[in-house]
């Protein structure tokens, strides 16, 4: 193993959601820089966002399996941020970005995996969920939407369907990016002052934060009750803009380094093929 997979090995350890550790999101600093430098980092996040589009290329073009990234936060962690900085520079056609909004239409006469199921990514794609199937164990638990009886029994059926998404060629793979009480405070404030970044803002959003308790307590059991070998959750620092991106895009690149993409076989006759 090279030093740079060796290192990329070992902050993916790190911020992995253990299954034998119980989870104190106390414990993960939003604002730890992982021993990153700031320009190097930007530097590096090119090189891994160049290793990433190979691969990706590579998924596509193999055409049998694919991989979704679940992204889940408190509000203003920057999960638009994130799909924004990782995916640009990518080949459009080969990804698709979901996003999960208060559940209304034909999705509230269906359970609650229905359309989450529905937007998995198809083979050859990396999907991305901004929200998920998540939502139904926190802000649902948080702000007891269902009785406790109900959301109870999701975490199970969460970890079937992310097994049944595994075993027919889908890689799950899930981070919950880590801000703090006081960053998102300061990022609210911006939305409110800031013209540009006002339609961001949600009055919504003020009863979300005074529930941080409860959400970190949600979090925390969300997190703990469903990281898995085959879709395992990390805690990413999201008070730092550049370590966030870049430990995303590192997460990513490990597991389609994981997943090792196959070219598929070509035609017979095209090897030293002139064409004329
Ligand atoms: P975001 O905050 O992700 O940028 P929105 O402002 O559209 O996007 O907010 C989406 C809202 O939908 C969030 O408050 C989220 O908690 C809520 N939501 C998502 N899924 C569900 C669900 N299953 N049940 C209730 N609310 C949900």
């Amino acid at each position: 193993m090279s030093t740079k997979d060796a290192s990329l090995a070992s902050v993916i350890e790190s911020l992995r959601v253990k299954q034998d550790k119980p989870l104190k999101l106390s414990d993960h600093d939003p604002a730890a820089t992982l021993g990153w430098d700031k320009e190097a980092a930007k530097l590096e996040l090119e090189d891994v966002k160049v290793r990433i589009d190979v691969l990706q290329q590579r998924l596509f073009a193999e055409e049998q399996r694919s991989l979704l990234l679940v992204l889940q936060a408190m509000d203003a962690a920057g999960k638009d941020g994130t799909i924004r900085n990782i995916l640009a520079g990518l080949n459009p056609a080969g990804i698709k970005v979901s996003s999960f909004g208060v559940p209304g239409g034909p999705e509230v006469q269906h359970d609650y995996l229905w359309r989450v199921h529905a937007a998995a990514p198809s083979k050859g794609l990396i999907g991305i969920f901004n929200r998920s199937h998540y939502e139904d164990v926190l802000v649902v638990r948080v702000k007891q939407f269902v009785p406790k009886s109900v959301w109870s029994k999701r975490y199970d059926h969460i970890k079937a369907f992310e097994e049944l998404l595994d075993d027919e060629g889908t890689k799950v793979v899930k981070c919950f990016l880590n801000v703090s009480q006081d960053e998102q405070r300061k990022r609210l404030q911006e939305r409110v002052d800031d013209p540009e970044k006002r339609w961001k803002f949600r009055m919504g959003d003020l009863e979300d934060r005074k529930l941080w308790p409860e959400f970190q307590e949600a979090y925390t059991d969300a997190l703990a009750k469903t990281s898995t070998d085959k879709a395992p959750w990390y805690v990413v620092p999201a008070d730092r803009n550049w370590v966030r991106n870049l430990a995303v895009a590192k997460i990513l690149l490990h597991h389609l380094e994981e997943m090792k993409p196959q070219l598929p076989p070509e035609e017979e006759g095209i090897d030293g093929l002139v064409v004329t």
